[in-house]
């Protein structure tokens, strides 16, 4: 994933930092030309609670560089104009506010939060001048592509104004970043997917995606109280994020992927104000999709089942290696010989994950629809499943047996089933922890032959 700092070490050769400006703006939402209410998720100081307040810009940007001076180590400066919308004032007034800015000498590209309807043609002419002396980025919000939720946000705007904007920035090669919230009222991840898709269908060159936020002094704060809406949970969060990011393309960076509100104001969702938990949380979900975007989860093909074989021989091996007594000890190859995968292969149940760098096996295993082993516990009938078994990474793989689960879980979403089942050995204390860090709870127990183990599940 490209992200707003490897952008510009790539476009710029350094990580740059935001300082957060305040040109003294207003905004149509709340003069009066299209409403007085401001949007409903929009704070009083028009979504720029970190901004410098007063002064003018020259001593702004001093005031903001002091807050992440500590921090930059050879980078450079952002000025980026947040407040309320920054291209709504005459046009005199733009020219001033922008050049100051611009033609500060630690200030390497000019930022600007703005909506589209507010950027007449001789703002984009004025933007279009200062582009040719330093980048400029213009930020727009739009928030959700569904006509409803831009209705009852009081966007006041149609997704066309924001179709032509893009197109109008981009004739004169300026920088587009989209901001689309998370979590709007009434928005399931379809919508949350649908604004994505529209966002890159118009070749935004960057995104924000901001979860929604209940301020205390924004519309949204009397729908809280009268129980109408509701923040997101964290893990739900991080589950929409999982579904959207894998969506972005290559081309587009990712300019954020958490908010941080004002502390002071935020009502909910309160988890967000522990925002080195989030970015923790955040950071490892990255992470994740990125390392599960190394391999493709795939059905085996007929030629592979020697190979799927020899994974098992070589973790039979290895375990006598390790000192783990498991299939080693328990006849595994004569139970599950060659000939087995082969019937499992024909009843499409057997998958692997193949290496996109150069086509290799690094795991591989056989997800049953049935499992007789399972008969007497409750949950049984319940919920429908896969069960995982013969499941083995290649040695040396590391990481690969995560992956693969991982895509497991999705795999097995994706065609309906509701949970995932596995078991573990009783005796392999390591295994049984893995499995429970993973969500893997344990429903009941086994014996089959030599083996006994303990039954788990993962609701998905
Ligand atoms: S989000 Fe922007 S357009 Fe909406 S009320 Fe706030 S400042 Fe105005």
């Amino acid at each position: 994933m490209k992200t707003m700092n490897s952008y510009c070490r790539e476009r710029y050769g350094k990580k740059l930092y935001k300082l957060s400006l305040d040109g003294g703006f207003t905004c149509p939402n709340r003069d009066g030309t299209k409403g007085y209410d401001g949007c409903i998720f929009c704070s009083a100081s028009g979504s720029g609670d970190f901004a410098e307040k007063g002064g003018d810009v020259y001593s702004q940007i001093e005031r903001a560089k002091k807050r992440v001076e500590h921090k930059n180590k050879g980078g450079g400066y952002i000025a980026y104009f947040q407040a309320f919308t920054s291209t709504y004032a005459p046009i005199k007034r733009l020219r001033e506010l922008f050049y100051e800015a611009i033609d500060h000498p630690d200030i390497d590209v000019l930022s600007i939060a703005t909506r589209p309807d507010c950027l007449p043609e001789e703002t984009l002419e004025l933007l279009e001048e200062l582009n040719k002396i330093k980048p400029v980025w213009v930020e727009l919000g739009l928030q959700t592509s569904n006509r409803e939720t831009a209705e009852y946000i009081r966007r006041g705007y149609e997704n066309e104004v924001y179709e032509k904007a893009v197109s109008e920035l981009h004739k004169r090669s300026i920088y587009v970043i989209t901001h689309m919230i998370i979590g709007l009222p009434g928005e399931d991840i379809t919508d949350m997917k649908d604004t994505l898709s529209f966002i890159i269908k118009n070749k935004s060159d960057g995104v924000k995606l901001q979860l929604l936020h209940i301020l205390k002094d924004s519309g949204l704060y009397t729908e809280y109280l009268n129980g109408k809406v509701k923040a997101l949970e964290k893990k739900e969060y991080l589950a929409v994020l999982e579904e959207l990011l894998p969506l972005i393309p290559e081309t587009m960076a990712v300019h954020r992927l958490t908010g941080d509100g004002d502390k002071r104001k935020l009502v909910s969702p309160l988890w967000s104000a522990d925002k080195k938990d989030v970015l923790n949380s955040v950071n490892a979900l990255v992470k994740r999709l990125e390392r599960e975007n190394e391999y493709i989860f795939r059905p085996i093909k007929k030629e592979e089942i020697p190979q799927m074989f020899s994974i098992i021989l070589d973790r039979m091996k290895w375990m006598d290696k390790v000192g783990i007594r498991q299939w080693n000890v328990t006849y595994y190859d004569e139970v599950y010989p060659i000939e087995y995968y082969e019937e499992h292969r024909l009843a499409g149940e057997v998958f692997v994950l193949e290496k996109k760098a150069d086509g290799s096996i690094a795991a591989a295993a056989v997800l049953k629809n049935e499992d007789e082993r399972w008969e007497n516990v409750s949950c049984y009938r319940e919920r429908s499943a896969f069960y995982l078994h013969n499941f083995a990474s290649v040695i040396g793989e590391k990481g690969a047996g995560s992956v693969f689960l991982s895509l497991a879980e999705k795999y097995a979403k994706s065609v309906g089933k509701e949970c995932l089942r596995l078991d573990s050995a009783d005796d392999n204390e390591k295994l049984s922890a893995y499995y429970t860090e993973k969500g893997y709870r344990a429903v009941g127990h086994c014996v089959d032959g030599l083996y006994s183990g303990t039954l788990r599940e993962k609701q998905l």
